[in-house]
């Protein structure tokens, strides 16, 4: 099953629990656009590299389409297809007026200087500009991105359209992007994780965490678990990872991750190294998939051994995984759900943005706070009533408001 398939393979279950019918599973199951092109720059060197670059639109019923932008060698078009369409079903379960959309660019980063990286955000930006737009499809930071390529984004863009802070979210405080936003994404996680726990009669403030990935997800996961004043006992990044069952020191690993070194570099009593594959099935309560997807394969979730795994990432269980969880009594709280802060905190930069205004961090965190409390209640809800799994669940809510949504404007 590849990616688009396996992202797929969740909607038809629950529109057959739904008794949506095939026409309507039609409908949500294919993309509105999918815009491929090629990215021409020059190199430092002078020669001439030509990248592909992808932005593609699932389902806009709901709003402009909404979603983030990735850099990494691994993207393709099924991948782009399978990110798009999960950003709607994202959008819907936390209620925020948007469709869903993803896109990328095939490169690694980490061999193209700054001056590249701007070269490639700004060519790419030019080839989809009457794709784009505030009330049309709004990027994001994704895998390898950040508030720099959002700020090039929104110059570029403003350069061929007249200003619009609103094309694009995650951008830096200082231009026009909201307070909140870089941490919104794991503070949420550790919201639904808190929630959850807090129903099972148990506290994070006694839970043990393991954290793969330590980009801008993983890292502020760990910074509010440990602020919560659970244990985290694992983190690790491409390079590897440590542990220590009595709890790492989460600022200083903070501290070098800040300073672009990796965690391999860390030295420290009592903590030893991890694979990031060893990290899968270390012994911690909550388990949180933070880096790429698809890591948790079907021979990982029979060695796993935490209670709860929240995913951070974007699709990180593979649905044969996902059923060896359900057997095995392993909760598994999907990623529509547990990672959607990003996209909340997205959203409440496109309003401010829209209306000229600038809220507090402490107004956003709470209004985040509030938003992923109910999807957390809405779907927690239908977990109990009707004996479902959370995944089966979060897609029965989003499919619901987005075929109702599909349903009102007509086909
Ligand atoms: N890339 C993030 C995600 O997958 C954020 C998307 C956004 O803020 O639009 O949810």
């Amino acid at each position: 099953m590849n990616a688009f398939e396996a992202a797929n393979h969740y909607i038809s279950k629950a529109s057959r629990i739904m008794n949506l019918g095939p026409r309507v599973e039609r409908l949500l199951l294919s993309l509105e656009a999918e815009h491929h092109v090629t990215i021409p720059i020059e190199r430092d060197s002078g020669e001439l590299a030509v990248f592909s670059g992808y932005r593609f639109q699932h389902n806009s019923a709901r709003g402009p389409t909404k979603g983030g932008l990735r850099f990494h060698p691994t993207v393709d078009a099924d991948e782009v297809r399978a990110l798009a369409t999960l950003m709607t079903w994202k959008t819907a379960v936390v209620n925020v007026p948007f469709g869903g959309a993803k896109g990328g660019i095939t490169c690694d980063p980490s061999e193209l200087s700054q001056g590249e990286l701007e070269r490639v955000t700004r060519k790419f930006v030019e080839r989809i500009s009457q794709e784009i737009g505030p009330q049309r499809d709004i990027p994001a930071p994704d895998v390898n991105t950040n508030a720099q390529v959002m700020a090039w984004i929104m110059d570029q863009y403003s350069r061929q359209h007249g200003f619009a802070p609103g094309v694009v979210t995650g951008k830096p405080v200082e231009l026009h992007g909201s307070e909140g936003r870089e941490a919104a994404t794991g503070y949420g996680v550790i919201c639904v994780a808190e929630n959850f726990l807090h129903d099972s009669g148990k506290c994070l403030k006694d839970a043990t965490v393991a954290i793969q990935g330590f980009g801008n997800v993983g890292l502020f996961a760990a910074l509010f678990a440990k602020e919560h004043g659970a244990k985290v006992v694992a983190v690790s990044d491409v390079s590897g990872g440590v542990a220590n069952r009595d709890g790492l020191d989460v600022s200083a690993l903070a501290e070098l991750a800040r300073s672009r070194r990796s965690l391999a570099e860390y030295e420290s009593d009592g903590a030893s190294p991890i694979t990031n594959e060893a990290l899968l099935t270390c012994e911690a309560d909550v388990l949180i998939p933070a880096a790429l997807g698809g890591v948790l394969t079907p021979e990982v979730a029979r060695e796993v051994r935490a209670k709860v795994i929240v995913e951070a990432a974007n699709a990180p269980t593979f649905p044969e995984a996902d059923e060896i969880f359900e057997q095995r009594g392993i909760t598994v709280i999907p990623d529509i759900l547990a990672n959607a802060g990003g996209v909340t905190v997205s959203y409440f930069e496109w309003t401010q943005n829209l209306q000229c205004l600038r809220w507090t961090e402490r107004e956003v965190n709470s209004r985040l706070q509030q938003i992923m409390t109910d999807a957390y209640g809405t779907i927690r809800g239908l977990v109990q009533s009707r004996k479902l799994g959370w995944r089966t669940a979060a897609y029965i809510v989003a499919l619901g408001r987005v075929a109702k949504a599909a349903m009102l404007r007509g086909v």
